[in-house]
C-alpha cells in the first residue's frame, strides 16, 4: 500500500493533511518536511506516518528540512493546547515552530573596524582623530569609534571607504555561559532551607510502583495517558479507519482536553503531585529558595526555566541571579530577534542552554533535558495569552511538566484562587514562608475612609497621606504612591455642554495624556491633540479633566513637596524599556524621594529605601462586576503594601478606600489572608464558579453591530445546553467596540464533571455558518467574565 504522511502545517488549519511519502524518502514522526499547500511550498511537521489505499491520490511530500526534529514532547504540547484552548491545532504548531526564515538570515551579523594600516586618501581633523584612537590596532565596534574620537559615524564610514581602516566580522555573542550551581551559595534561613530541602525532595521523584506519571522510566516510556490509554508523548497506533484529517499522537479519553481532570489522574493515581505551591509572603525569600532547587536541577545535568510575568523589567532579577549563579541567564521574549533568537533554541534543543529566563512562550522551547520550571508570581493575569491561541502559560507549564516528567514551580505571595484549590485537595504539593526573611516584619496596614478624611477640592491626597508621607520624608525614607492610572485624567469633559470625549474606534473614553497634550484610547492607542475648544460646542477653555491618573498625582505632589525628587513611572514612561530600567534602578538605590506609578512598580521589585506605600485608589477594581475583581484586587493590594518595608527599616501602608468594611480591604487590613481565601473559595463554589464550574467566553465580533448581534443570537439558539451546561448571553461584551469591530459574548458555564471543549466543538460544528466579516473566538478559562 502506498504510504503516507499527515503533515501539520503552522497556519489556522484545524488539523493535518494528508500527503502521499515518495519512494526513497523515510519519515518518521516530528520530522520537519516541506510540502505544497495549493500554489506554495510551506514547512511542516510530520504529525503521523501510514499507509492508506488512497495514498496514490495525494499529493507528495517534497522533501525533508535538515532541521532537528519536533520531540515528542512538544508534539503532545501541541496535541493538548489545540484540544484544551480549541484554537486551530496549526496555530498551536506555530507557537512552537520558528523555523530559521528569511529575516532571521538578514539578521546584521555584528561588524567591528580596524586600522588597516594605510593612510586616507585626504586627512581631515575629524579623521586624524579617529586614526589616533584606531591606533591601537584593536577591533572597535563603529559607533563607539565614532564616539570615542568626538565625531560622527560618517567619518567613520568615509574611512572604510577610502581603505584606512577594514571591516572585521565580530564573534557573536554567546547566547548563555553555564551558570555555576555553586559559585555563591547564599546561607539561608532556617525556614528557607527546610523550604528548599523539601522542594529539592520533589526533583525527578523516584518511580512510584506501578504507575508511570512524572519522572518514571525512561524518557520515551513515560505513560501519561488518559481513559484512551495511548501515552501523550508518544505516538499511538490508530485503532479503526483513519480519517484523512484526525491524527496526533493520542486519541485520548473524553476528558482529555481537561485541565482539572489532569490533575485528578496525577493527584490521584501517583505520589507525584502535578506542581509543587511555594507560598510565602512578600519579602519571604522564595527566589533563594528556588535558586537552590535550580542549583540542584543543573547539578543533575538538566535545564530550568523560569517564567515571568513582565520579562522586560526583569534587570534586577538577572543581576540576582548573577550573583548567585556566576552568570546572567540567557532570556526569551518577543524582543529577542533573528539570528540571536536560532541560536538560543538551538542551544536549549541541545541542552547546551542550562537555565532560561522568559515570558510564557518561553514554554514551548525545545528543552532537551527539562528537570524544573518555576512560574514566578503565578497569580499573575500577564500569564494568560489574550490573543491568538488563548492559553494560560501556567497551567500549560503544568502539562508540559507532566509530559516532560519534570517537576513544577508554582511561586506566589496572593496564589490564585485556582492554585490553592488544588493545593486544598492535595494535587498540588503546599510549601509555604510565612514570615519575611531576617526577621522583618510585614507593613502595617491602615486605611483612610475617604468619607471621613476628604483631600481638599480638586486633589486626591487625603490629609492622613499627606501627614506621612511628610513625615517619611523628614526621616529620609523613600514614599510610594500607587494608582493603577495611566495618564492625567481618565476622562475629559466639556463644562458647557457635557459632552465627554471618547475614542471613534472603542467603546473607551479618552485619556487624557498631558505630558504628550494628547487625548487616548488606552485601548487602541487612537490619540488626537487636546483640543482647546470643545469640538461639539466650540466653547473655549471649558474642557475639564475628570478623575486623577499618575500624571496628575506628580502634579499635586509637585506642589506639596516642591524640592523633592518624584519619579513618575508608569508605562508611557518616554524613552523605552532601557530607561525605565535605569529609572528602577534609581528609585532601587534611594535617588529619588517619592515614586508615583502604576502596578508597574507595583510587583516584584526589590526597593529597599521605600517604608511608605500609599494606595491612592484601592476600590478601583472593586467596582467592576467582574468575579475575579475580589481576587486581582486582593492580589494587587498585598504585592503593592508589600513592597515596603524590605530594607532595614519597617515599613508602612496606607490604603484610600470609600468601602473599609469590603472584604477585600477588610483581610489586607487585618492581614488576614486565610480568611479573605476562605471567603473566596466558598463564593466561587457557592456560585459555580472556576475552579468549582468550568467556563468559556465566546466572543462574536463583526465590523457591523447588527451582523455580531445576529451571528451571537444565532450561535445561542444552536446551543442545546445539556443538564449541567448554562448558556449565557449574547451580550455586549464588556469592551463593546475595540478597534472599529463590535463585540458580543457568549459565556458558557458548566459543572465540573462536564466535558467543556467537547461539548464546544459539537456546539461550534453544528452552530450556524460564518459569514462576511464575522468572527467567533473561543476563550476557555477566561480570565475576566
Ligand atoms: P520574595 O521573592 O519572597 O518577595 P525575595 O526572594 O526577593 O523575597 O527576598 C527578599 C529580600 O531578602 C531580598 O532583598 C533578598 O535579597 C533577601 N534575602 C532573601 N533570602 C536571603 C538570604 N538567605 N540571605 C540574605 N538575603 C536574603
Ligand atoms: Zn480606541
Amino acid at each position: 500500500m502506498p504510504r503516507t504522511a499527515e503533515i501539520l502545517i503552522p497556519l489556522a488549519l484545524e488539523s493535518a493533511y494528508s500527503y502521499a511519502v515518495p519512494e526513497g524518502l523515510e519519515l518518521a514522526a516530528g520530522d520537519v518536511v516541506q510540502v505544497p499547500l495549493g500554489p506554495r511550498e510551506i514547512v511542516g511537521v510530520v504529525w503521523e506516518v501510514g499507509e492508506s489505499a488512497s495514498g496514490s491520490n495525494l499529493r507528495p511530500v517534497t522533501g525533508r528540512v535538515e532541521v532537528p526534529p519536533l520531540a515528542p514532547g512538544l508534539r503532545g504540547l501541541v496535541d493538548w493546547l489545540a484540544r484544551y484552548t480549541l484554537a486551530p491545532k496549526g496555530s498551536a504548531l506555530a507557537m512552537t515552530l520558528r523555523l530559521p526564515d528569511e529575516a532571521a538570515g538578514t539578521e546584521t551579523i555584528r561588524v567591528g573596524v580596524r586600522a588597516a594600516g594605510r593612510p586616507p586618501a585626504r586627512a581631515t581633523a575629524a579623521r586624524t582623530k579617529v586614526l589616533a584612537v584606531a591606533a591601537d590596532g584593536a577591533v572597535h565596534g563603529k559607533s563607539a569609534l565614532a564616539k570615542a574620537a568626538g565625531v560622527s559615524l560618517s567619518v567613520v564610514d568615509g574611512l572604510i571607504d577610502d581603505g584606512a581602516l577594514e571591516t572585521v566580522a565580530l564573534q557573536p555573542e554567546p547566547v548563555a555561559l553555564p551558570p555555576d550551581p555553586d559559585h555563591a551559595r547564599v546561607p539561608l534561613s532556617e525556614a528557607q532551607a527546610e523550604a528548599a530541602a523539601k522542594l529539592i525532595a520533589f526533583l525527578n521523584p523516584p518511580p512510584s510502583a506501578g504507575e508511570g506519571a512524572c519522572g518514571a522510566g525512561g524518557r520515551g516510556d513515560r505513560n501519561i495517558s488518559g481513559e484512551g490509554g495511548a501515552p501523550l508523548s508518544r505516538p499511538s497506533l490508530r485503532r479503526g479507519p483513519p480519517s484523512p484529517t484526525q491524527v496526533g499522537p493520542a486519541r485520548l479519553g473524553h476528558q482529555d482536553a481537561d485541565l482539572g481532570q489532569a490533575r485528578d489522574r496525577v493527584g490521584g493515581g501517583s505520589s507525584a503531585p502535578a506542581a509543587i505551591l511555594l507560598e510565602g509572603v512578600t519579602g519571604s525569600g522564595k527566589t533563594e529558595v528556588y535558586f537552590e532547587a535550580i542549583a540542584e536541577c543543573i547539578r543533575r545535568g538538566r535545564q530550568a526555566l523560569i517564567l515571568m510575568p513582565e520579562i522586560a523589567l526583569t534587570a534586577q532579577f538577572l543581576d540576582r541571579f548573577a550573583d548567585r549563579f556566576g552568570v546572567r541567564p540567557a532570556t526569551w521574549h518577543s524582543g529577542i530577534g533573528g539570528k540571536r533568537r536560532e541560536r538560543l533554541r538551538a542551544g536549549v534543543a541541545a541542552g547546551e542552554v542550562a537555565v532560561v529566563v522568559g515570558a510564557r512562550s518561553a514554554l514551548f522551547l525545545p528543552f532537551a533535558e527539562l528537570g524544573l520550571i518555576v512560574v514566578d508570581e503565578e497569580h499573575e493575569a500577564a500569564y494568560k495569552q489574550e490573543d491568538g491561541v488563548h492559553y494560560h502559560a501556567r497551567d500549560m507549564a503544568v502539562v508540559r511538566g507532566r509530559i516532560e516528567g519534570c517537576t513544577i514551580v508554582l511561586a506566589s505571595a496572593t496564589p490564585s484562587i485556582e492554585t490553592r484549590v488544588n493545593a486544598m485537595r492535595g494535587r498540588y504539593a503546599h510549601i509555604g514562608l510565612p514570615e519575611r526573611f531576617g526577621g522583618r516584619r510585614l507593613p502595617d496596614i491602615a486605611a483612610i475612609d475617604m468619607r471621613l478624611d476628604k483631600p481638599e477640592r480638586g486633589r486626591f491626597l487625603a490629609p492622613p497621606l499627606v501627614a506621612a508621607v511628610r513625615s517619611n520624608l523628614a526621616a529620609g525614607e523613600q514614599a510610594l504612591l500607587f494608582l493603577n492610572r495611566r495618564g492625567y485624567a481618565p476622562l475629559t469633559l466639556c463644562r458647557a455642554c457635557g459632552h465627554r470625549y471618547r475614542c471613534r474606534n472603542c467603546s473607551t473614553w479618552l485619556v487624557e495624556h498631558r505630558f504628550r497634550r494628547a487625548l487616548v484610547c488606552h485601548q487602541c492607542g487612537y490619540a488626537e491633540r487636546r483640543p482647546e475648544s470643545c469640538s461639539e460646542c466650540g466653547t473655549f477653555d471649558n474642557l475639564t479633566a475628570c478623575g486623577p491618573g499618575v500624571e496628575r498625582i506628580a502634579e499635586e505632589v509637585a506642589e506639596l513637596f516642591p524640592d523633592k525628587r518624584v519619579i513618575v513611572l508608569s508605562s508611557d514612561f518616554p524613552g523605552g524599556a532601557e530607561r525605565l530600567r535605569s529609572e528602577l534602578q534609581t528609585v532601587a538605590e534611594g535617588g529619588c524621594d517619592i515614586v508615583i506609578g502604576t502596578q508597574l512598580v507595583a510587583k516584584g521589585h526589590n526597593f529597599p529605601h521605600l517604608t511608605l506605600v500609599g494606595v491612592l485608589d484601592a476600590d478601583v477594581g472593586l467596582t467592576s462586576g467582574d468575579p475575579r475583581a475580589a481576587e486581582r484586587t486582593f492580589q494587587l493590594l498585598q504585592q503593592v503594601t508589600g513592597r515596603a518595608g524590605r530594607g532595614d527599616r519597617p515599613g508602612r501602608a496606607f490604603v484610600q478606600t470609600y468601602q473599609p468594611e469590603h472584604p477585600v480591604i477588610a483581610a489586607l487590613l487585618s492581614g488576614d489572608a486565610e480568611r479573605f481565601y476562605a471567603e473566596e473559595i466558598a463564593a466561587r463554589e457557592e456560585a459555580g464558579l472556576p475552579p468549582f464550574g468550568r467556563l468559556a467566553a465566546l466572543i462574536v465580533s463583526a465590523n457591523e453591530r447588527e451582523a455580531a448581534e445576529k451571528h451571537g443570537q444565532a450561535l445561542a439558539r444552536a446551543a442545546d445546553p445539556p443538564a449541567g451546561v448554562m448558556v449565557l448571553g449574547p451580550a455586549e461584551a464588556p469592551l463593546a467596540l475595540i478597534r472599529g469591530r463590535y463585540r458580543f459574548r457568549l459565556l458558557v458555564k458548566t459543572e465540573r464533571s462536564i466535558n467543556l471543549q467537547s461539548y464546544l466543538r459539537d456546539w461550534l460544528a453544528q452552530g450556524p455558518k460564518i459569514r462576511g466579516n464575522v468572527r467567533v473566538s473561543v476563550d476557555v478559562d477566561p480570565q475576566s467574565f
